[in-house]
């Protein structure tokens, strides 16, 4: 088989990848590890209600204690939602001695476009310049310049939808109309903008659309934040409601479902790849494939699996950091608080998007206590409905009375920390243990350190602050990460940097050594932020698509 170019991975920077190389007229194969999902027609889940399922949503725990020990850990993970996600048993990973981290996964097509929570922001200049300001990991060798116009491209096509606030932290976008904040969130952004000017609490900028795009067969937004089931209107983005079918009708691309990638094929005669080696996993054949260019977009921990398998030492690998320097951002619940006083209010849908308070430390001065970098809140302010009997003990016309009421509001913040990057944090394969294919286990070391204990412990003192001046009666606060993978932004390990000799990674998210290969998922990041991540990886992947087909065209590669 011979292509122009090879994807892999299907999730959300595949199909940026595919879309963006079909529609320049390359002849495209994309591989994806999982099983085939088509848009509207395998949601199987996404109309059912509790009583239609087996375990009433809640799910097989004795099941998922033995085959999905690590993705039960995450709250998106529920009866409705588990196809979507990786059998843990049948994929399993290991982690050094003092590691604690939960890789949370998707293995279909589509990968974790499907399940992601869709939380779409810029990265500013304080991010991409952070390493530089403080000398932590390589700088980056792009700024914000460099990238905002393709992230006009993503916003526009994917549709995020958010607000305009002109802060130079959290850059705006193409947005759709934003959705509403409630009562009590209007009110704790005014009580914190009165007190705190630099402090703004503004809606999520969320890849839920509130305006259609019927041309391409997408709705608004219904409202129902049942999006982890995938969603037959269309209204958030994923790789099958938006870059698939755009990748489809350009008649240009190719796709292979239950196809793991095991290695790079390289000839070190032309120092360039020649395709990709896979695994058909429905029979076990091993597999070729062949393409001038390779980009690699298995996602950030899975790239790095293939480029270490792939030669002795790692391929692309002269730098020696390949698998190093991994991050995720430190996450946890700072501050939970009953919000009295808006009991006449109500809120009608379920939103799909919580709200966010950017960073506001560390900007034009230090004033972090104990770190260098930012943390940021994400959160919003809910009132339970019907389904806190799920919770409550009851029977009879009391208890069915009590449920008709909506119960107390309540606000949390949860705080990400930006994560410093650090050699000792790493990938590496098991020397020993092998997975199902026979592929050798991704081995996880990874702690985080005092910048990011400092940044949540502040977190968590400022949310508590900031409930507390809005009229909130602090319930609960964290200050200690949850383990790494918590946030689900893992991210690094084949980092972006000026110098061959300290990155794997150019500009062009193009592999110092080897020119035709390209690694455009969250392995090419070289610092965390404190906001999400995705976003910037689809425009980083537009531009690293646009460079690439320039390079070829001019011969160059
Ligand atoms: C519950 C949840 C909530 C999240 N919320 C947000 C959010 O609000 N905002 C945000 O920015 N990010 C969020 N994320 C993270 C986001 O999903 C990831 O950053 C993003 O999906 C990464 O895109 P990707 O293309 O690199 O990887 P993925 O989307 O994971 O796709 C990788 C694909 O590659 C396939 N693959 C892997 N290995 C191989 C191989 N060897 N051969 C062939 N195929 C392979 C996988 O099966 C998968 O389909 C969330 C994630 C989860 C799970
Ligand atoms: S909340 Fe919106 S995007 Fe999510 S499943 Fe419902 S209609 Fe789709």
């Amino acid at each position: 088989m011979d292509f122009d170019a090879i994807v892999v991975g299907s999730g959300i920077t595949g199909g940026w990848a595919a879309k963006e190389l079909t529609e320049a007229g390359l002849k495209v194969l994309m591989i994806e590890r999982g099983r085939e999902v088509r848009h509207q027609q395998d949601y199987s889940t996404e109309m059912k209600m509790p009583w239609d399922m087996p375990f009433r949503g809640a799910g097989d725990s004795d099941l998922y204690d033995r085959e999905y020990a690590v993705q039960r850990l995450n709250r998106h993970f529920t009866e409705f939602t588990q196809p979507n996600f990786v059998n843990d048993a049948q994929n399993p990973y290991q982690t050094g001695e003092d590691t604690r981290f939960t890789w949370f996964r998707s293995y279909q097509l589509g990968g974790r476009s499907l399940t992601w929570g869709r939380q779409a922001y810029r990265w500013s200049d304080y991010d991409f310049g952070a390493n530089a300001r403080d000398g932590h990991g390589t700088d980056w060798p792009i700024r914000y310049a460099d990238i905002a116009p393709w992230y006009d491209k993503v916003e526009s096509f994917i549709g995020v939808s958010g607000a305009k606030e002109g802060l130079k932290q959290l850059p705006d976008g193409q947005f759709q109309p934003p959705m509403a904040l409630n009562a009590v969130e209007t009110h704790v952004r005014a009580q914190i903008a009165k007190r705190w000017p630099e402090r703004c609490l503004t809606i999520g900028r969320t890849a839920n659309m509130t305006e259609g795009k019927p041309e391409e067969g997408r709705a608004p937004c219904q409202y129902r934040s049942l999006c982890a089931r995938g969603c037959s209107y269309g209204a958030y983005f994923s790789t099958q409601s938006s870059t698939l079918p755009a990748a489809m009708k350009t008649g240009n691309l190719t796709v292979i479902t239950d196809a793991v990638v095991e290695a790079l094929d390289y000839d070190p005669a032309t120092r360039r790849v020649t395709g990709v080696r896979y695994i058909d996993t429905k029979t076990g054949t091993r597999k070729t494939a062949r393409a001038r260019i390779v980009f690699l977009n298995a996602g950030a921990f899975n790239s790095v699996h293939i480029l270490l398998n792939s030669a002795p030492g790692g391929l692309a690998n002269s730098s020696g950091v390949l698998g190093t320097h991994i991050m995720d951002h430190a996450n946890t619940l700072s501050a939970a608080a009953l919000m009295p006083g808006f009991e006449t209010h109500t809120s009608f849908g379920n939103r799909p998007t919580g709200i966010v308070i950017p960073r506001y430390r560390n900007m034009d001065q230090m004033d972090g206590i104990g770190h260098t970098r930012g943390f940021s809140f994400q959160g919003g302010a809910l009132q339970s409905t019907w389904t806190q009997g799920n919770r409550m003990a009851g029977i009879g016309a009391e208890y069915k009375e009590k449920l008709r009421h909506p119960g107390p509001w309540r606000m949390v913040l949860v705080g990400f920390a930006d994560c410093v990057p650090r050699a000792t944090n790493r990938l590496t394969l098991d020397p020993a243990k092998t997975d199902a294919n026979g592929l050798p286990q991704l081995r996880i070391d990874f702690a985080f350190g005092k910048e990011e204990h400092a940044a949540l412990a502040q977190a968590k003192a400022e949310a508590a602050e900031m409930l507390t001046a809005a009229g909130g009666k602090v319930l609960m606060g964290f200050d200690q990460p949850g383990p790494g993978g918590t946030a689900i932004h893992e991210m690094g390990g084949a980092r972006m940097g000026h110098d061959p000799k300290t990155s794997v990674l150019n500009k062009w998210s193009q592999s110092h050594d080897i020119a035709n290969l390209f690694v455009t998922d969250g392995a090419q990041m070289s610092s965390t932020a404190c906001q999400n991540p995705s976003l910037t990886y689809m425009a980083l992947t537009a531009r690293a698509a646009h460079a690439a087909v320039g390079m070829l065209r001019e011969g160059r590669i």
